[in-house]
């Protein structure tokens, strides 16, 4: 079982299974009301945002629409490369679409500072972003991020769609990656 075989690789839970359901019905409960007279298209980026995009639209109970984007930022470091990629597209014309992109975590903001751009570059009514975590650094970029699940410490975390080498991203909790499997 893979959570047994990783409890070394991990130096502990930062959000289980019942915090992170929790933590996304609230997101879900506040995008209702913010888009109650709106329809909404949700961007997941891939393939962090998975879980979440999963488990958010579900819990969501106004009518959206779904689409997703890759691009690449990290490889398959801990870093931020600071040049962002599109690896996949949107098949979505933006055109005066309500768009809400959806994320896994905020690091240093860099990748969603230019997703964000690029998004708005293509005639929508409005962009927001939903990130169900964030870290410190995110502060320090201008980035106005309208719901976020919860602030963490800066860790490298995995777990929840959130990967280290594609590794993790099944685990059903967010946990910290322990700096022996990267170092
Ligand atoms: P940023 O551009 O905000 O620094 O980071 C962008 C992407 O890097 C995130 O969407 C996520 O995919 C990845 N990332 C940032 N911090 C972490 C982390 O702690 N763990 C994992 N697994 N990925 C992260
Ligand atoms: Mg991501
Ligand atoms: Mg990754």
């Amino acid at each position: 079982m893979i959570e047994d075989d990783v409890r070394e690789d991990l130096l502990h839970v930062l959000m289980s299974k019942e915090e992170i359901q929790q933590t996304v019905a609230d997101l879900a409960a506040q995008i209702d009301r913010d888009y109650a007279d709106k329809d909404v298209l949700l961007v997941g980026v891939l393939k962090g945002a998975v879980m979440v995009m999963a488990d958010l639209s579900r819990a969501i109970r106004s009518h959206i629409t779904m689409d997703f984007m890759a691009v690449s930022s990290y490889g398959s470091g801990t870093k931020s490369s600071g040049v962002v990629r599109i690896l996949k597209d949107l098949e979505t014309d933006l055109m005066g679409r309500h768009v809400l992109i959806v994320e896994d975590i905020i690091d240093s903001g860099l990748t969603l500072s230019w997703l964000k751009t690029n998004l708005e570059s293509r005639g929508p009514a409005s962009v927001e972003i939903c990130a169900l975590l964030r870290k410190p650094e995110a502060m320090k970029t201008e980035i106005d991020v309208k719901y976020v699940g919860r602030d963490i410490p800066n860790e490298f975390v995995v777990g929840y769609g959130l990967d280290f080498a594609e590794q993790y991203r099944n685990l059903e909790f967010v946990g910290t990656l322990a700096p022996h499997v990267y170092s």
